[in-house]
């Protein structure tokens, strides 16, 4: 197949969360099994433009505004090769110092940014002779490629019989912008109707992406199912009833090379399945970094945005309770300042208990999942989410909510009930401290039977979460759009 991918951020070059991880690495996936696929991205002044040999081509010419607007074209490849690169060059709207704002504040010109970034990019990838079969746009960021294909390049022969998949990665985000600013499309203004592009007054560029694909998909399957729901929504539940057919869910894979307990090069000691004693030495030196007694007892790892969404209000809720009794906590965080607030709070009230480090560390990241003998993860929503997966693989069991791709990757311990044989975690349904509270309860009962404890890890680290498994079912995917 030959495939168009385009999204705002991909590993390694731009990363703010897990998009970048899909986008960074999916493409290389497919190559592997044999399809043909480009993946076009802004050009940030912070790409590294020596590591994927980027040279400048041919610059393209854009609608723009009742204007035509110069806007340059530079190529590379990612993957060592495997995956030619476009990027799309326009310095007064990309070379900035953040991808989407800075200081917390979105730029306010982010339709124009990425508008142009859509409209330049159905320009400069195209083939002559050789239309994509696929177009695969990614959030909001590249909603409008998907309005443009089934619009202003209808009739276009170098698109044609191009299909579009489209990836929702977060629902919260959905690029809303002020009716004033939607001649920046350069779409006619009957794409704006409460059927297309307009929401309560609003241009909304995911609904674009909702309503034109041929397929839509999200990063997990009870996902795809919870934002047909008013709960899990963000208002756009209406519009993905009406789609349910074309929608889909397939789980992100994990960088096996990056998370992998054998070889990861940011553990003080190595491990596997078959020999956890590695492990035991990467908790006693995770304590002392964090500057706890080292010591036996149950640690706790927390790794995590802090946002309420990842539902950082029922840990800080339980952890006076959590903390009284012969436990450790670790937690590294970013975010929400209010929460970073009462975390240091806690931490200074036990300070041989809870360790906090507020800030983004990849290093240690690793050296949570690999220390900490339970990681938690209560999400309010969670589209795929990665760490509960690098959890699995690192043996650390995790205690999360049954929501979204954490329902789909964790299955829970139920007492009695002889799941033991079949369990990698604990999970609990209901968002309130007190379920938080009463499944961690039960994790730290089941910790102290070593034989049960050892069973739940080495389950966990048997999982297969390869992105060789994803990139199988994206091709399904875009076979099943081919075939529309
Ligand atoms: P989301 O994309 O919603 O933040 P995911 O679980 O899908 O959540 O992915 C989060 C990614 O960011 C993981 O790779 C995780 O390890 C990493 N991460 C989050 N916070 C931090 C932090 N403070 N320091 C280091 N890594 C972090």
């Amino acid at each position: 197949m030959n495939i168009l991918m385009l999204a705002s951020e991909a590993v390694p070059l731009a990363k703010t969360g897990g998009l970048a991880d899909v986008v960074g690495t999916l493409p290389m996936e497919l190559a592997r099994l044999g399809h043909d696929v480009r993946l076009a991205l802004p050009r940030y002044a912070a790409l590294d433009a020596t590591a994927i040999k980027l040279k400048k081509a041919p610059s393209v010419e854009v609608p723009w505004r009742g204007d035509r607007l110069e806007v340059g074209v530079e190529t590379g490849t990612l993957g060592g090769g495997a995956v030619p690169l476009t990027c799309i060059r326009y310095d007064p709207f990309f070379a900035r110092q953040g991808l989407y704002g800075e200081g917390g504040r979105d730029y306010p010109d982010n339709l124009d940014r990425f508008a142009l970034f859509c409209r330049a990019v159905m320009e400069a990838c195209k083939q002559p002779g050789r239309p994509p079969d696929i177009l695969h746009a990614h959030d909001w960021q590249a909603a409008l490629a998907v309005a443009y294909l089934k619009t202003l390049y209808r009739n276009d022969p170098a698109w044609a019989g191009t299909r579009a998949l489209f990836t929702i990665h977060n629902i919260g985000y959905q690029g809303l912008f002020p009716v004033s600013t939607y001649d920046a499309t350069g779409l006619p203004w009957s794409e704006y109707t409460p059927e297309r592009l307009e929401y309560y007054g609003q241009v909304n560029l995911l609904k674009g992406g909702l309503v034109y694909a041929d397929i839509l998909n999200t990063v997990s399957p009870t996902y795809a199912r919870e934002i047909q729901t008013a709960e899990f929504g963000f208002g756009l539940e209406g519009v993905l009833q009406t789609r349910k057919d074309r929608l889909f869910g397939v789980t992100n894979g994990i960088d096996y090379d990056v998370w992998n307990p054998e070889t990861d090069p940011h553990l003080p000691a190595r491990y596997s399945a078959d020999d956890l004693s590695g492990k035991r030495e990467c908790k006693r030196v995770l304590q002392a970094e964090m500057k706890l007694p080292v010591r036996d007892v149950p640690l706790v790892g927390l790794v995590s945005r802090l946002a309420f969404q990842k539902g950082i209000d029922l840990i800080v809720d339980i952890l006076p309770k959590l903390l009284d009794l012969d436990v450790q906590v670790v937690a590294l965080g970013s975010g929400d300042p209010s929460y970073q607030t009462l975390l240091a709070g806690l931490s200074a009230r036990y300070p041989d208990k809870l360790s906090v480090r507020l800030t983004f560390d990849e290093p240690l990241a690793h050296r949570i999942e690999a220390g900490a003998d339970l990681f938690l993860m209560p999400s309010r929503y969670e589209p795929c989410g990665l760490n509960q997966l690098y959890s699995l693989r690192y043996g650390t069991v995790p205690v999360v909510r049954k929501t979204g791709g954490l329902a789909d990757t964790v299955v829970p311990y139920v007492p009695d009930a002889r799941s033991g044989s079949v369990a990698t975690g604990f999970s609990f349904e209901t968002p309130e401290p007190e379920v938080l509270l009463s499944t961690m309860f039960l994790a730290l009962r089941v910790y102290r039977d070593k034989e049960e404890w050892t069973g739940l890890m080495r389950r966990g680290m048997q999982q297969d979460f390869s992105w060789q498994r994803s990139a199988g079912q994206y091709v399904e995917l875009y076979a099943r759009a081919m075939a529309l």
